[in-house]
């Protein structure tokens, strides 16, 4: 078969999308590959397809058990033998999956990085054949990624010890330039063919707003846009409810969604939205992954999100089906400073060592920063975001608020002379609000304290308003005049543009809008339009025919226990439902309808075609109950308590520990027995493999990929790091007042190796490796006091 019958046959689709073919043809030519892709664009079919041309095994490496499970049975519906391996399997599953590995029964594993070095799985790999190794998700070896892990970097060290070198295939939807030269450089691909597509979704309208009521301007939008699906996105799960509430009471269509409620409402809410029964959905970020849903026709973030990146994929769920849509953000002040507090207090890097917690957090300042600046910038919103990802916009998209807005160039020299020279004159100590506060002369404690009402440029501003003080500041920071340190005290500092300001009286001419044109009012004029599904406008008769090819799906996905996108999606049910197939070869014609699937359900949809068309007018009863998947809760499973924030370890470490929420009485969720804290025993302790050099979070995976994780909670990087603190193997000291950590000869003795690293700044720092005598001694300790 060749990739165009592998792609109809196996996944019913009759023509790749961008980018697909150059890295499957990359593949099959033996060449290592790198794919950058928007989520949704199909980065899976290009490591899937030449896997099932291929001789020998893919091995798909995936950091989510979630995504892994939804990918293998995706697989498994469409005919294809594919396995996963990782830690929700029993010990009894796992070995049986290994040995039908073994024969060669299945072209496709997915397995978790952590699974990689253990001996059992090594002891597979090195006597398999091992085509191809694709690594998923593949930012996450980056520090400089979202979702770091630790495990990933193993991945290369797993790739040389295997016999013969595979194909090594990369993908990521992530695009900055440190992450993606991260990918290549650590995973060291080999000359790979790198295929980028473009971020750039040309129909999605950008705007930001600062309303000083965001719930009058909210309500305002939803009213103007009648019978158009629409998500609000909130940064915590009160305002989710708030928002909610308050539009429910107005007489809106809403539901809600956060990781706070039940599972059983969460999976109502979703299938609501998605169905069309509730026109809003009012949610956190943990809303929206794997949804595909088309017609949403707007985005509104009511709080500002904490990073581009993630801003760029929420708003990618807008108008999936390339019809126009709106994204607009509320801008206010406090959703920095709510924003700061969550990176502040981020329970996920608790178990990080405090150096990377610190970079870690720098990292995260830096991107909320330019987060902030998408907010502030009067260039085009659309070429910001571009940039950001590294990509070349066009300067004048013609369909964001900046471009279709009306601006004057405003002389701003007196204003940032007086900023700069004031950030200079107090020897660059203070953050953005004690510079603004002295110019505009304000009488503070804090001005006192600091002895600023006596800077020679205290009042210099009194005239002028403290927001436009904010926007030339924002201005000056934006064009490199001025720059904030990444530490939590955000200190203002100069640059080398600085002094062309204040020593060659450089002019600063700044863009501002003349007036605010209020984008909901231009779109208001526009006609209303038709309910469309999956972005196609279906006749009141195909309606019927849809609704009853869905209650199909769901009796289908029921009986099968899987979501009902994976029977088939919306959009294969409504090409269904215009080409009405009635034998087989139409059948086969349908986007997304493949020849396995057709052999499992073919029948059953045409008959219900038939059967549609041999009764047209007759009452439609769509039943649509709500889905159970019967104690899987694996596809919401992206819970942090404090913060919805959808982050890989986070959504492992509730999955193993089961969520917080209370159990649900008449649920029979395995997940969802107390867990006993960890205990280490001495037939775990038999298992661990232990070698010659290890870092801790390598060995605390390990453990915790041994233990039974039904049962019993994780072990905790910090816990066996407090230990290893106070007996005394690490000192902590002070380099430019921050913390850095240090071995001591304790700590050698110990058995503990430090390696000097440079920080991307420059900064020297320590990464601790053990031998196998400080593993041991480790292991040791936990069974002597039960961790
Ligand atoms: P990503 O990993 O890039 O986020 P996925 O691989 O999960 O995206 O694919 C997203 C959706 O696009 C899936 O439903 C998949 O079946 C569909 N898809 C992928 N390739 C094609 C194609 N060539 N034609 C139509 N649909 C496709
Ligand atoms: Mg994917
Ligand atoms: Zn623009």
């Amino acid at each position: 078969m060749d990739k165009y019958q592998v792609l109809k046959q196996y996944f019913g689709y009759d023509t790749f999308r961008e980018g697909q073919e150059a890295l499957i043809d990359g593949i099959l030519a033996g060449r290592d590959v790198f794919g950058i892709m928007p989520t949704g664009s199909g980065k899976s079919l290009c490591f899937q397809i030449p896997a099932l041309m291929m001789e020998g095994i893919t091995l798909v490496i995936s950091p989510l058990i979630s995504l892994m499970k939804d990918q293998v049975s995706t697989l498994n519906q469409a005919g294809v033998h594919a396995a996963y391996l990782n830690s929700s399997l029993t010990a009894g599953q796992y070995y049986k999956a290994l040995s039908l590995a073994r024969e060669g029964r299945y072209p496709i594993i997915y397995v978790a990085p952590e699974r990689l070095e253990t001996e059992g799985f090594l002891d597979f790999a090195l006597h398999a054949k091992i085509t191809m190794v694709a690594v998923d998700e593949s930012h996450c070896v980056s520090q400089w990624g979202q979702d770091f892990r630790p495990s990933y970097l193993k991945i290369v060290d797993f790739i040389k010890k295997l016999p013969k070198r595979p194909v090594v295939s990369a993908f990521t939807a992530t695009a900055t330039k440190e992450v993606r030269e991260d990918i290549i450089d650590i995973l060291m691909l080999q000359d790979p063919v790198v295929v980028t597509t473009g971020y750039d979704r040309p129909n999605l309208y950008l705007g930001v707003q600062s309303p000083k009521d965001k719930y009058a301007a909210l309500k305002n939008f939803v009213e103007i846009h009648p019978g158009q699906c629409g998500i609000i996105y909130c940064l915590t799960r009160k305002l989710v409810e708030e928002v909610s509430d308050r539009l429910r009471a107005d007489g809106i269509s809403v539901t809600r969604y956060h990781a706070g409620l039940s599972d059983k409402e969460r999976r109502q809410n979703q299938d609501d939205f998605i169905y069309d029964r509730c026109q809003v959905m009012v949610a956190t970020n943990a809303f929206g992954m794997g949804i595909d849903k088309s017609n949403v026709r707007y985005v509104i973030h009511y709080n500002m999100p904490k990073s581009i990146e993630a801003f760029y994929q929420e708003i990618g769920r807008c108008s999936r089906d390339q019809e126009p849509g709106e994204c607009i953000l509320f801008y206010s002040g406090q959703d920095v400073v709510t924003n700061q507090l969550f990176i502040d207090n981020n329970q996920d890097n608790q178990e990080l060592d405090p150096l990377t917690r610190q970079i870690v957090q720098e990292r995260d300042r830096d991107r909320l920063r330019k987060m902030t600046f998408y907010c502030f910038t009067n260039e085009c919103l659309r070429d910001y975001i571009l940039r950001y990802f590294g990509e070349y916009g066009s300067n004048y998209c013609g369909n964001c608020q900046n471009c279709i807005s009306q601006f004057e160039n405003v002389d701003v020299t007196d204003i940032a002379g007086a900023l700069i020279g004031c950030v200079s004159s107090c020897r660059q100590r203070y953050g953005v609000n004690v510079i603004i506060d002295t110019v505009r002369g304000a009488n503070t404690a804090k001005i006192r304290q600091y002895r600023m009402d006596s800077n020679a440029y205290y009042s210099a501003l009194a005239k002028v308003p403290a927001h436009r003080l904010r926007m030339v500041m924002n201005h000056l920071m934006l064009q490199d005049f001025l720059t904030v340190t990444n530490d939590e005290y955000a200190i203002v500092k100069l640059t080398g543009k600085s002094l062309q300001v204040l020593e060659e009286g450089e002019p600063v001419v700044m863009k501002m809008a003349k007036e605010q044109d209020h984008p909901a009012k231009i779109k208001s004029e526009k006609k209303t339009r038709k309910n469309k599904t999956a972005g196609v406008s279906l006749s009141d008769a195909d309606e019927g025919l849809f609704e009853k090819l869905r209650t199909l799906r769901m009796e289908i996905a029921r009986e099968e226990n899987v979501p009902p996108y994976i029977v088939f999606s919306d959009k294969t049910l409504v090409s269904m439902c215009m080409v009405k197939p009635r034998t087989k070869a139409e059948m086969l014609t349908v986007s997304g309808v493949g020849e396995f699937k057709f052999e499992k359900y073919g029948e059953r949809f045409l008959a219900c075609v038939m059967e549609e068309a041999g009764a047209i007018g007759s009452e439609g009863d769509p039943a649509d109950e709500p889905y159970d998947t019967g104690g899987d809760d694996l596809y919401f499973t992206s819970d942090s308590d404090e913060f919805d924030d959808w982050n890989l370890e986070t959504a492992m470490d509730a999955w193993e520990n089961g969520s917080q929420e209370k159990p649900e009485p008449d649920k029979k969720k395995k997940g969802k027995k107390t867990k006993t804290e960890f205990i280490m025993t001495q037939e775990l302790a038999e298992q661990i493999h232990y070698s010659e050099k290890a870092s801790l979070s390598d060995l605390i995976g390990q453990i915790n990929d041994l233990r039974d994780g039904e049962s019993m909670k994780r072990l905790t990087i910090k816990s066996v790091e407090q230990w290893l603190n106070d007996i005394g193997n690490f000192e902590i000291w002070f380099l430019n007042g921050t913390p850095r950590k240090r071995l001591t000869e304790e700590g050698e003795e110990f058995g503990i190796q430090a390696e000097k690293r440079l920080s991307d700044k420059g900064n020297e720092y320590d990464v601790f490796y053990y031998s196998k005598k400080a593993q041991k001694r480790i292991v040791e300790w936990l069974l002597g006091n039960g961790g």
